[in-house]
């Protein structure tokens, strides 16, 4: 009886562990299958506001307190306005107090790629979209928890999506 019991939790055990991995495994899938969006400056630029190739191909960075997603605080998602791609959700947003709009996560891993910078005097962990490679912004360590991360992000280089908007427009 003991056996059967002690059996039993061991192999729940094992099934939680392996879905635990399947998970990591489909989030590490997810981020192998994007695919890469590559344009010449000329497309960008026909692409994009003037501000908006600024921020993104030129690595720029906006005025602070401009942009209207400072106050977005609405239930939905935020996408890189280069390509669409998920970058954030409003879960994940808080108010900084900078300026730009912060978030403490990311939406999906691997959506956003890092590289540090040196364009300061002190090396700063530049971030951007996985997809089409514009830039987004910086990301510091005076983040609330769980991550204690601020991604500190343009809000020019972001569009705000609100919960439900799609299905609205079909009806
Ligand atoms: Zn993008």
């Amino acid at each position: 009886m003991m056996n059967t019991k002690l059996g039993r939790r061991r192999f729940i055990t094992t099934l939680v562990g392996a879905s635990l991995l399947m998970i990591t495994g489909m989030k590490q899938a997810l981020a192998v299958m994007i695919q890469k969006i590559t344009l010449t400056e000329e497309e960008w630029q026909k692409k994009l506001t003037p501000e908006q190739f600024r921020i993104l191909r030129k690595e720029g960075t906006e005025q602070s307190f401009t942009s209207p997603l400072n106050d977005e605080k609405r239930t939905g998602t935020f996408h890189c306005v280069g390509c669409d791609l998920l970058l954030f959700n409003s879960e994940q947003k808080y108010d900084s107090g900078t300026g730009w709009p912060s978030f403490f996560d990311t939406a999906i891993d691997g959506h956003v790629e890092t590289k540090t910078d040196f364009k300061l005097i002190y090396p700063r962990k530049e971030y951007h979209c996985a997809r089409c490679g514009g830039h987004q912004g910086h990301i510091f360590r005076d983040g609330p928890q769980p991550t204690g991360l601020r991604y500190c992000n343009n809000g020019t280089a972001l569009y705000f999506k609100v919960k439900g908007t799609l299905e609205r427009k079909k009806i």
